[in-house]
């Protein structure tokens, strides 16, 4: 038989593929390659979230980080970690991702809690017939005519007590679904607050600070009060990768998290960003007071000698960088969060072991 398309390109050791497949397949290749080339060339992570977001930038699929990724390398600067996560925070697309889920867990919530009514309610409705349903039966049982009991007395207590067994039935059975109702809500919520933690070090995590960030903000300009962000960036930490291995890497985030995080409080909130990078809130502080906070935590963390228990070996100094922003009336928290970035890029590019307030 002949295929409708006129031209056929034949693989070595495979059936020949209509050429419209072939170049689609040839395309998907082809992006995947410079994908690859993208990360190692820029020595990124392999997460799937990088992925997704070069595949999409390269593949044009995105136009926004398209453009993005063309700007930057047009100006020469450097393609890390860092500015990928930036890009992605900037990006609507993924924040409308991130609201989906919000929404998908607040409307199961919804629904949970409208169904627990539901049947709460049916309980209550079902158990009044069941009483009523119950009465009838008695007084029917005191019915005694004159002469030989009536056969259709009998059906009619019979089909009487058949109904109030299957309604004890349903009633047992919609309280069981109100209990599992109740339970699946309180999973729901346990998840929610899972959801907020970053598991390495127990402290909230970047969809927990974001949502934070929103709310503090909000609150500030509500209250006329300053707020400052920041985030901060273990200094070199790839060395302490390569040189420990990944497991010590983690060891040394959870230790550096554990020195921030005897500095939280309600009006300090720490977060884990992702990485090596950690991210804070100070309510009710002025740049000055915020960056002398900071500064504090810094010196502190950069006076420790951490040794590796593994090995007994030492890590060393391990210091961070910070940059520090006042959120400004006029810019959204995320615009905040990227003059934050860019000061943190200043302090790295400064000698590191630094806050620099921008
Ligand atoms: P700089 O001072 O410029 O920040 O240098 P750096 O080496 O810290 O910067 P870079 O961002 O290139 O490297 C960060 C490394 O952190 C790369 C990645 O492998 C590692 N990393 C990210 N997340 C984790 C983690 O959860 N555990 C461990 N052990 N390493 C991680
Ligand atoms: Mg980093
Ligand atoms: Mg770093």
């Amino acid at each position: 038989m002949h295929s409708t398309t006129s031209v056929k390109i034949v693989e070595p050791g495979l059936t020949a593929v209509p050429a419209q497949q072939s170049r689609a397949r040839q395309a998907r290749l082809d992006l995947l390659e410079r994908i690859t080339e993208f990360v190692m060339k820029h020595d990124l992570n392999v997460t799937g979230l990088n992925l997704a977001t070069i595949g999409t930038a390269l593949s044009g699929a995105n136009t926004a980080l398209a453009k993005a990724f063309v700007a930057r390398e047009i100006s020469r600067q450097p393609i890390d970690q860092r500015w990928l996560d930036s890009v992605v925070r900037l990006d609507p697309e993924s924040g409308d991702r991130r609201n989906e889920l919000e929404d998908l867990m607040d409307r199961m919530e919804l629904s949970l809690s409208r169904f627990a009514q539901t049947a709460r309610d049916a309980v209550d409705t079902t158990s009044e017939h069941r009483g009523a349903l119950g009465q009838e039966i008695e007084a029917l049982a005191q019915i005694q005519p004159e002469g030989s009991p009536s056969v259709e007395l009998e059906r009619m207590l019979e089909l009487s007590r058949t109904m109030f067994d299957r309604v004890c039935e349903v009633e047992n059975a919609m309280a069981r679904s109100q209990a599992e109702s109740d339970q699946l809500r309180a999973s729901l919520a346990e998840a929610r607050t899972e959801a907020d933690i970053d598991h390495l070090t127990d402290l909230p995590n970047r969809r927990a600070f974001e949502r934070r960030l929103a709310s503090m903000a909000e609150q500030a300009v509500a209250k006329d009060a300053r707020l400052c962000v920041a985030i901060l960036d273990v200094d070199h930490f790839k060395a302490v990768n390569d040189t420990h291995g990944h497991e010590a890497g983690d060891r040394v985030l959870q230790a550096v998290a554990a020195l921030l995080k005897r500095h939280s409080s309600d009006r300090c909130f720490i977060a884990r960003h992702g990485g090596e990078e950690f991210v804070l809130l100070f309510y009710g502080f002025d740049k000055d007071a915020a960056w002398r906070k900071l500064d504090g935590m810094r010196r502190q963390q950069a006076g420790k000698q951490l040794i590796n228990r593994e090995t007994n070996k030492s890590f060393g100094r391990i210091t961070f960088s910070g940059g520090l922003v006042e959120v400004e009336d006029m810019d959204d928290a995320q615009q905040a969060l990227a003059r934050a970035d860019a000061a943190l890029y200043e302090a790295k590019a400064a000698g590191r072991d630094r806050i620099i307030a921008g």
